[in-house]
């Protein structure tokens, strides 16, 4: 009979990193998501698919010596205590302290930082969660950090080859991601950058407006669609851009709905916006019908195209601890969707 034992710490990070860290994109979201979580106002992203290489600059708020120290230990974090200050106060797209640890289990990773008002800037070298560097380095003259992340999943030859085998998508990725950041934080500066083929995939401006993003992303149609919106009551609210109901393929690819500015996935304020497109539909075929009975109409399920950031209290909701971080369950669904629906 097989005997079970428990498997060493250094293969359990490992096992761990290997699922929380699944592509290329989701290293950079994490490492985005520290720049803005780090109060960034200019954040590029620079990339070599070829040679698994990535570097994100940013003019953040910068790690002090001391911090440095523990930065790339697992469940080492600056952004929260314990559970309660997490479901209620955290903002921060970041809360596990795992990220840096995970990436620096699949890659060589290196950190070169300067904390604002220092005299001095820091670089640390890790691998395998391991320090292999930290002493003194006066690269940055301003203050924020360098994330340099070399052979990424050097030992995951699966993730590896997939990545080899399909750079553009990627590429495509990559800069899917920073764009539906850039889309909810107008106020700060992205940048991507394919050094490989020394092209900018994605620019977006502080203080432009997101529909010039859309425009770029989605074509003009897509921008000319869009209806503003910026609704409130005491507890909750709602900002963007919204569509009538619609049915190509372009406008249906623009759905980003975000709590507290955080991206999510697919769920019940998606479903009741699809739903309102199809009553909304409805109403104005009837009235249409009774005009030209025999015109024929598209009969696919229409829906909106949005960019809708709902802004409510941390207390309202959980967020789920998978790592994406992208799902969330309200306490109570029915005030916000009642609330959504009156407003649309
Ligand atoms: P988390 O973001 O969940 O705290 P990470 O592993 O991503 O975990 O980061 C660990 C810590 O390192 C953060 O809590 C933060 O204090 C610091 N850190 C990481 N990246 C940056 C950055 N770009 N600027 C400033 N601090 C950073
Ligand atoms: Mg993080």
């Amino acid at each position: 009979m097989a005997t079970i034992r428990p498997l060493p710490e250094s293969v359990r990070s490992s096992i761990r990193s290997g699922i929380s860290l699944f592509d290329f994109t989701r290293i950079v979201e994490e490492l985005v998501f520290n720049s803005l979580d780090a109060r960034a106002t200019k954040v590029s992203v620079f990339v070599n698919i070829g040679s698994c290489f990535l570097k994100v600059v940013d003019d953040g708020d910068g790690i002090t010596r001391d911090g440095l120290e523990l930065v790339g230990e697992r469940y080492a974090t600056s952004k929260f205590l314990n559970l309660a200050d997490l479901n209620t106060t955290s903002e921060n797209f970041g809360f596990r302290g795992e990220a840096l640890a995970s990436i620096s289990e699949v890659s060589l990773l290196e950190i070169v930082t300067r904390a604002y008002g220092r005299p001095n800037g820091y670089r640390k070298v890790l691998k395998g969660c391991k320090c292999l560097y930290l002493g003194i380095d006066d690269d940055r003259k301003e203050a924020g950090t360098t994330v340099i992340v070399c052979e990424i999943f050097y030992n995951q030859p699966v993730r590896r080859k997939h990545i080899e085998s399909s750079p553009n998508k990627v590429l495509q990725s990559i800069k899917k991601c920073v764009m539906r950041l850039a889309l909810v934080c107008p106020n700060i500066s992205f940048k991507v950058v394919d050094i490989e083929r020394e092209d900018e995939l994605f620019c977006s401006h502080s203080a432009a407006s997101p529909l010039s993003l859309v425009t770029a992303g989605f074509g003009v149609e897509v921008t000319n669609s869009l209806h503003e919106l910026e609704v409130e009551n005491n507890i909750i609210k709602l900002t963007g851009y919204i569509s009538g109901p619609c049915n190509t393929i372009d406008m249906k690819a623009l759905q980003y709905l975000y709590i507290n500015s955080q991206f999510v996935c697919k769920g019940p304020i998606h479903k009741l916006l699809s739903q309102l497109a199809i009553r909304f539909e409805h109403r104005n075929s009837w009235s249409a019908d009774s005009e030209c009975k025999n015109k024929k109409r598209d009969r696919s399920q229409p829906c909106p195209a949005y960019i809708l950031n709902l802004r409510c209290p941390r207390s309202l909701y959980v967020l789920s601890f998978e790592p994406s971080k992208t799902y969330v369950e309200f306490k109570d669904w029915t005030p916000i969707l009642n609330f959504i629906e009156k407003v649309i």
